[in-house]
């Protein structure tokens, strides 16, 4: 349990930054500008640190709360950036490094790995469609053009200009390669080099599988980064389990003089002729704050935290809609219930007109494949989840959620049983999670794990930056640039402390 749950922050001070929630967009703004001689205070209305990176224990085994397919781990360039948010507070974590990023069991017997050596995933995926073997390499070398050009520069805040003069000096290549990717999507790119009707539902799947929406409506910038750091930085697990990334990044903070609360939900960012100026807690008690930064979603921020809307915020809304949450199997099992050879990730899909279908698609991660202390001597973690929507869970009484919740577990169970055949005989422990514990406990609203555009956009241009309408007032995330995924709402907090320190003169 973190050391600081009973020190209470000082009322009296007037804060160089309030951060309000610990996520890791939260925290990586937080330790960065703690880093730079900011005081920050941190403030949490749960008990622990990392949000949807965070952690629980039942039983002996301790369990991710969602994300496990860590990226952002590597030790060169510059897009790692949970190993330098880590060490700019002096903090390093070991990780277990993943040889497979994804097992793929699809429809029509699709099996295929995506190994972190990039050619022996292009062999496997070029052995299966062997006539598109040209418009294959075509399209995932694009990706790498991307992410060697966001490899090449730090990655900062786009909102300022010092910055990217500089970074238009320094590189000017990778720059004007980034714009020309920044408002195109996958599927313009996917279907320029393939033909093949299967293939290009497997592209479908690669950029559900973590944006949630099919390759027509997926950033190309983001599938740059993803598609290519799996083979790069690669996907690594870290030792202790996913929760350890936000607690260490705590003790960065607090090494640095800064401080969080947990237990302290916000309610009210505070207001002075129009500038945000202090947030009250739902306690009543109030802070202030040079610098107020919202780690909670948009939609709590805006019409929540702060009464208004603005204009900007009621446009985004027109053009991202929140996206699903999910159902959330966390099963502890008996180890002989594992084949051998099994890998920690995996997609599972047995009709591609249902892949953005409730329970359709469902990701399963087993982590103590990688770091055994997780569970029990014999024991594993079998994570799985779906999506799901908030509102297919309006149940009248506890007793019919109860029932709701164990035929939806059931049913994962049985799909599971595609992988690991008789794991209903060797079940020791399981917590169901549904889109309301998401929303409970995450504070998000409908539980949602993100934005995802409600049409056809252009890539990346519509995703707003940190600043906000209201003066003081920023926000860090995954609904601000570049979107979800731990990586990718580190970039948004290095982003966010970049600007703010600017604006604090830091
Ligand atoms: C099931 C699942 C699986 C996932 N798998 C992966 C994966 O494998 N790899 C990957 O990279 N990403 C994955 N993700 C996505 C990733 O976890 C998120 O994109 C990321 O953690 C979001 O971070 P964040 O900083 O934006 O916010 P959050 O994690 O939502 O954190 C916000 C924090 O703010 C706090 N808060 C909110 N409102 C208030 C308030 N009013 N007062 C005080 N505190 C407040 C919340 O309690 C929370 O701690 C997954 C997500 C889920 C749900």
């Amino acid at each position: 349990m973190p050391s600081s749950l009973d020190s209470g922050p000082d009322q009296t001070i007037n804060y160089d930054a309030i951060v309000i929630g610990s996520g890791i967009g939260g925290l990586v703004t937080a330790t960065q500008l703690a880093a730079k001689g900011a005081n920050v205070l941190v403030l949490e209305r749960y008990l622990i640190p990392g949000g949807s990176a965070g952690y629980f224990e039942r039983s002996g085994y301790r369990f991710d709360v969602g994300a496990s397919m860590i990226f952002g781990f590597g030790d060169r360039g510059t897009t790692n950036l949970l190993t330098r948010a880590l060490a700019a507070v002096d903090q390093h974590l070991e990780t277990f490094p993943d040889p497979v990023q994804i097992h793929y069991h699809l429809p029509q017997n699709l099996d295929l790995k995506v190994h972190r050596d990039y050619e022996k995933f292009l062999q496997e995926l070029i052995s299966l469609f062997p006539y598109e073997r040209r418009g294959i390499r075509q399209f995932y070398d694009t990706c790498w053009q991307i992410f060697n050009s966001l490899n090449s520069m730090e990655l900062l805040s786009l909102e300022e200009l010092g910055y990217l003069a500089r970074s238009f000096w320094q590189h000017p290549g990778s720059c004007f390669r980034l714009l020309q990717y920044l408002p195109r999507n996958v599927g313009d790119y996917a279907r320029r080099y393939i033909k093949d009707p299967i293939l290009l539902k497997f592209i479908d799947m690669e950029c559900y599988c973590w944006s949630v929406v099919p390759a027509a409506q997926t950033p190309m910038i983001n599938a740059g980064m993803v598609f290519s750091d799996r083979h790069y930085g690669g996907v690594n697990y870290p030792k202790g389990g996913v929760g350890q990334i936000a607690l260490k990044l705590v003790e960065g903070l607090e090494a640095s003089g800064s401080q969080i609360r947990y237990r302290s939900r916000v309610n009210k960012i505070v207001l002075e002729q129009g500038t945000a100026v202090g947030v009250q807690l739902a306690t009543g008690e109030t802070y202030r704050g040079q610098q107020i930064i919202s780690n909670a979603t948009r939609w709590d921020t805006f019409g929540h935290l702060v009464d208004e809307v603005p204009p900007a915020e009621a446009k985004w809304r027109q053009r991202y809609t929140k996206s699903p949450s999910f159902l959330s199997l966390h099963l502890g099992v008996k180890a002989e219930a594992l084949p051998t050879n099994l890998d920690c990730h995996h997609i599972l899909l047995n009709n591609w007109d249902e892949i953005a279908e409730p329970g359709a698609t469902v990701f399963v991660s087993i982590p103590t494949l990688l770091d055994p202390s997780l569970a029990p001597p014999g024991h594993h973690i079998v994570h799985a989840f779906t999506p799901s929507w908030v509102k297919d869970w309006q149940v009248r009484s506890q007793t019919q959620y109860n029932a709701q919740k164990q035929a939806a577990a059931q049913k994962l169970i049985s799909r599971l049983q595609q992988i690991i055949p008789n794991l209903d005989q060797h079940i020791h422990h399981m917590e169901v999670g549904t889109p309301r514990t998401h929303r409970r406990f995450l504070g998000r609203q409908d539980g949602t794990y993100g934005p995802i555009p409600s049409r056809q956009l252009w890539g990346l241009v519509g995703m707003p930056f940190n600043r906000t309408a209201i003066p003081g007032l920023y926000c860090v995330g995954d609904s601000t640039f570049p979107g979800q995924g731990l990586n990718a709402v580190a970039f948004s907090g290095f982003a966010c402390a970049h600007r703010v320190a600017k604006d604090l003169k830091l």
